[in-house]
């Protein structure tokens, strides 16, 4: 894409209570704007990430089985009733139509998701089901000062099991954390994001939560500096030993949850009386699991890894574009020599944002680095009397003069790396 040819442009001033710096960076490279505290738009930058991260998620999901659906926002009072979350939740959206009907705008999908099985879930034959959707959440968040940490209305996937017994839920947890940390991965969190045991008590083993170290994270964690599980505070109050390895070192962080999953058991099969019949024709509740990861949280929490004080740095997985093609110079053979690599290399299948703005090398540049995309590409009259491209990576101060002739094989090294 053609940076000339992008409705949005950097951003210089931005609103003084935007004091996260996922937000900050995000609105100054025009990846999001804000609406109001909470409430997003996602520009067209920001849009290809969220594809990114999206698509990523969609395979894991597959791979272990997920049918993707999609749900609806508005949502009925009765469901919300029968589960008693309609005067429980504090943070429920709650609105009424001009002929009094109430309605909630969900916040997740337990109360939609449960009363869809029940229509195709009744033998054993039908188990297990596994559906999830990307879909967008409403909640009334009062703490929403994180940016895109944490929205009032945001981008999730939610993801729901349905079993037989809780011995085929258990297998599958297992099958569903692997999931989860292959996405953390992906997405260039592997190493600071801890499996987490998430609540106190007898609870503990049937919740985890994913925690992503930085500084930004609203919650602390304690991780086990022999094996890395992490314990959150309520279960450090109540266990001196690493539940997995036993050790007794625990280093203290800040953490952001970027994912949950939950054994809800009969939490909600049980309030809409889904059941189906076993092999020997006896009734019993399905048992259910819930997994969830937000994708907005997910970006600004890669954002507040990767990052320096110039811009972002994408890891190449969820970066918009692959590859940052500058022109430094006005020169119309500049310009022709850019176009025709631009060309070849989009051709090529890499993914190109080209600056061909007429700008100074100074705001060009540093354009380049607060969007943060992995690989720079410069062409200037230096370059060209080479015939050559200027390689660097946003992580690194290194820069290689690299034959145009040989330009994709070494890019291609690079991507692979
Ligand atoms: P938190 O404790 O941070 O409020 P939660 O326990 O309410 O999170 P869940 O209801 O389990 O979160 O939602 C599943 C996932 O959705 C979370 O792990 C997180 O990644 C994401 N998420 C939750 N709330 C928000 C929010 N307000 N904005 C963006 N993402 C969110
Ligand atoms: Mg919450």
């Amino acid at each position: 894409m053609k940076q000339s040819f992008l409705f949005t442009k950097t951003q210089k001033n931005i609103a003084a209570e935007e004091k996260s710096i996922n937000a900050q960076l995000l609105i100054k490279g025009a990846y999001i704007d804000k609406l109001m505290a909470g409430v997003y738009t996602l520009l067209p930058l920001g849009m290809r990430v969220i594809n990114k991260i999206e698509n990523i998620i969609r395979e894991e999901m597959n791979a272990i089985g997920g049918q993707e659906i999609v749900m609806p926002a508005l949502q009925p009072k009765e469901n919300w009733e029968t589960t008693g979350r309609w005067s429980s939740m504090d943070d429920l959206y709650k609105i009424t139509d001009s002929q009094g009907h109430e309605m909630a705008l969900g916040p997740t999908h337990e109360e939609i998701v449960v009363p869809l099985a029940k229509k195709f879930i009744s033998s054993y034959k039908d188990l297990p089901v596994y559906i999830y959707q990307f879909q967008t959440k409403f909640r009334m968040e009062l703490r929403s000062k994180s940016g895109i940490l944490r929205g009032r209305e945001f981008l999730m996937k939610d993801f729901y099991s349905f079993h037989a017994d809780e011995k085929d839920l258990e297998e599958y947890y297992e099958k569903a954390k692997q999931a989860y940390f292959n996405i953390f991965k992906r997405c260039g969190l592997g190493e600071k994001t801890h499996l987490t045991f998430a609540s106190g008590g007898s609870f503990s083993k049937y919740s985890h939560e994913f925690q992503t170290i930085t500084l930004a994270g609203e919650d602390i964690i304690y991780v086990c500096e022999k094996c890395g599980l992490a314990i959150n505070r309520e279960i450090k109050d109540e266990t001196e030993i690493c539940p997995d390895c036993g050790a007794k070192d625990f280093k203290e962080e800040k953490a952001i949850e970027v994912g949950n999953i939950f054994k809800l058991l009969t939490k909600y099969s049980g309030p809409f009386n889904l059941k189906y019949t076993d092999k020997e024709g006896v009734e019993k509740p399905v048992i259910m699991g819930t997994y969830g990861i937000g994708l907005g949280r997910l970006m600004g929490t890669v954002i507040e890894v990767h990052h320096d004080d110039k811009g972002i740095i994408w890891p190449m997985s969820v970066a918009p574009f692959q590859l940052h093609l500058v022109t430094l110079g006005e020169a119309p053979e500049l310009a022709k020599q850019a176009e025709i690599v631009y060309t070849s290399l989009t051709k090529d299948g890499f993914e190109v944002l080209f600056d061909d703005r007429k700008e100074s090398a100074g705001v060009k540049l540093n354009d380049s680095d607060l969007l943060g995309l992995p690989i720079r590409l410069v062409i200037s009259a230096k370059t060209q009397e080479k015939d050559s491209v200027e390689v660097k990576l946003r992580n690194s101060d290194k820069v290689e003069l690299v034959k145009i002739n040989k330009l994709e094989d070494y890019i291609n090294k690079l991507i692979k790396q």
